[in-house]
């Protein structure tokens, strides 16, 4: 089969193009790697999507599904390469499936930023978790550590301190780089310590996490923490390299692409987290996979004359 739009990624970027298209009568294909709902299902609590004054991340992003499940076939799987032969999109997945369609909507997002340290990979979801919300209550009542000084890593220490013993806040500079709400929110937890100017270098333990080691970027000395479980909440980056033979990127590895949403290569179209942009949200996300996908049908339209 040969779908009309193939959209890769099912966060409020995916799920709004996948939205439009359907409106728009196209048959489409939605791929999601891992869950619904992309990075927002793991924020405790969102306050800022029109409509709606507040809602965790994973009901916000379980309503948006519920308005395209019936309409939209559904694939999970990882896309591991993209290409376009005479006018046709065909990806593969990691599964070894090929999809086909006449355009696609690339809708992938970013993924968590790691310390990039030894032995990360070995502890990652056994000791090392980037989601708070996923993963707190596997460390209810146990010391955790938290690295992140922005305002996903406040809201996360503030989930942490009201399921575990302690909550060791460490960040790199001097202060925190949050809303002021989260900061005041955090002063007032008693099993919240906050701990600045440290940078990360050693995951401790042998077959279980046992503590992360710092060096005090001030002092020189190197300090070390025990814990159960580390949230490293540093930010995200892009992952786009698999598709760089069909659209550009920029110097960080976002597709280079307007509010049109377009690249150079027609009918392909990158939407959301994962484009060049100034503000990063649901809202523009959702606006570029409105964008993208009527962009999409009309390129369709234009193809089918
Ligand atoms: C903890 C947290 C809290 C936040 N809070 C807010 C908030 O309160 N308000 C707000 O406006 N914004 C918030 N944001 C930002 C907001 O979540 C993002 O801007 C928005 O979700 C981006 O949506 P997206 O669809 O572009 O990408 P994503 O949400 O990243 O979705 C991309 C999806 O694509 C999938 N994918 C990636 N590669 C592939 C592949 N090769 N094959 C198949 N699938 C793939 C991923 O698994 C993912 O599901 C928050 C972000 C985080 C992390």
């Amino acid at each position: 089969m040969i779908y009309d739009i193939m959209i890769i990624g099912s966060g409020m970027a995916g799920m709004t193009a996948a939205l439009y298209a359907k409106r728009n009568n196209k048959s489409v294909l939605l791929i999601e790697k891992e869950s619904i709902g992309g990075q927002i299902a793991s924020s405790p609590k969102v306050e800022n999507y029109p409509t709606i004054p507040a809602m965790s991340g994973m009901d916000l992003s379980a309503k948006v599904f519920e308005q395209i499940e019936d309409y939209v076939e559904f694939d999970l799987d990882t896309v591991v390469s993209l290409v376009k032969e005479d006018g046709v999109f065909i990806a593969k997945t990691e599964y070894g499936t090929e999809h086909r369609a006449l355009s696609v909507i690339i809708a992938n997002g970013v993924k968590h930023r790691k310390l990039n340290l030894p032995n990360e990979e070995k502890f990652l979801g056994n000791g090392i978790s980037f989601c708070a919300v996923c993963d707190g209550a596997f460390y209810k009542g146990e010391d955790v550590l938290l690295i992140g000084d922005a305002n996903t890593a406040l809201q996360y220490a503030l989930l942490l301190s009201d399921l575990c013993k302690s909550v060791r806040v460490c960040t790199l500079f001097d202060k925190f780089f949050a809303d002021e709400i989260y900061v005041n929110a955090l002063k007032n937890r008693e099993n919240v310590t906050v701990v600045h100017n440290l940078a990360s270098i050693n995951y401790l333990g042998d077959d279980v996490l046992t503590g992360v080691e710092f060096k005090n970027t001030q002092t020189g000395e190197i300090v070390r923490y025990d814990c159960k479980g580390v949230f490293v909440a540093i930010g995200q980056i892009p992952d786009n390299k698999a598709f760089a033979n069909l659209a550009d990127l920029d110097k960080m590895g976002y597709f280079i692409a307007d509010e049109t949403c377009r690249t150079r290569t027609e009918g392909l179209f990158v939407a959301g987290d994962t484009r060049t942009k100034s503000y990063r949200q649901l809202t523009t996300a959702a606006a570029d996979g409105a964008n993208a996908a009527l962009a999409a049908c009309d390129y369709i339209l234009k193809l089918k004359k």
